[in-house]
């Protein structure tokens, strides 16, 4: 199975600084989010999402708000015949040292282990962040960087300007 490890915020659904994600009660999805995730699942991907979410332990948000807004993603995306194999989240502030948040490989060792049959070297990071890069690095996969990745002397990532540009490389 190929898998297509997507970011969240500020990828598939708009991003906003911490604090204003305390009265977020509706995801945004990003232009072109909805559309490059069809052409993904067409192309034969698994579609994972991996997500930062220190907010919750951070107190900016409930894991109650965070599951509401997941399941808001996950039922829209449905209604465009867009099936997410799996969501995986981070919730541990940034002090307390976790092993799964962004740029460690801790959600992809749990896709990994509740997926075995992923083949890592057909699949794909996509993201908005320096992080998103990095694991994509760490992990030795292809990465793409939305805004971000320039810079980085490696031959498996690959700058973009928008997630529609993503469609061209896969
Ligand atoms: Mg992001
Ligand atoms: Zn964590």
């Amino acid at each position: 199975m190929k898998v297509a490890f997507f970011d969240r915020d500020g990828t598939i659904i708009e991003d906003y600084p911490d604090h204003e994600w305390t009265s977020i009660m509706h995801p945004v999805f990003i232009d072109g989010a909805i559309n490059t995730l069809k052409e993904v699942i067409s192309k034969g991907y698994k579609v994972i999402i991996v997500t930062n979410q220190y907010i919750i332990n951070e107190g900016y948000i409930t894991l109650e708000q965070y599951h509401n807004i997941s399941d808001q993603i996950i039922r829209e995306l449905k209604i465009h015949d867009i099936d997410v194999l799996d969501v995986f989240y981070c919730p541990h502030a940034k002090n307390e040292g976790c092993q799964c948040m962004k740029p460690r490989n801790g959600m992809i060792q749990q896709a990994i282990e509740k997926y075995p049959n992923i083949k890592l070297k057909e699949s794909f990071m996509i993201g908005d962040s320096a992080v998103d890069i990095e694991l994509a690095i760490r992990m030795k996969i292809k990465g793409f960087g939305i805004g971000v990745g320039a810079g980085y002397e490696d031959d498996n990532i690959v700058q973009l300007k928008n997630i529609s540009e993503l469609v061209q490389y896969i």
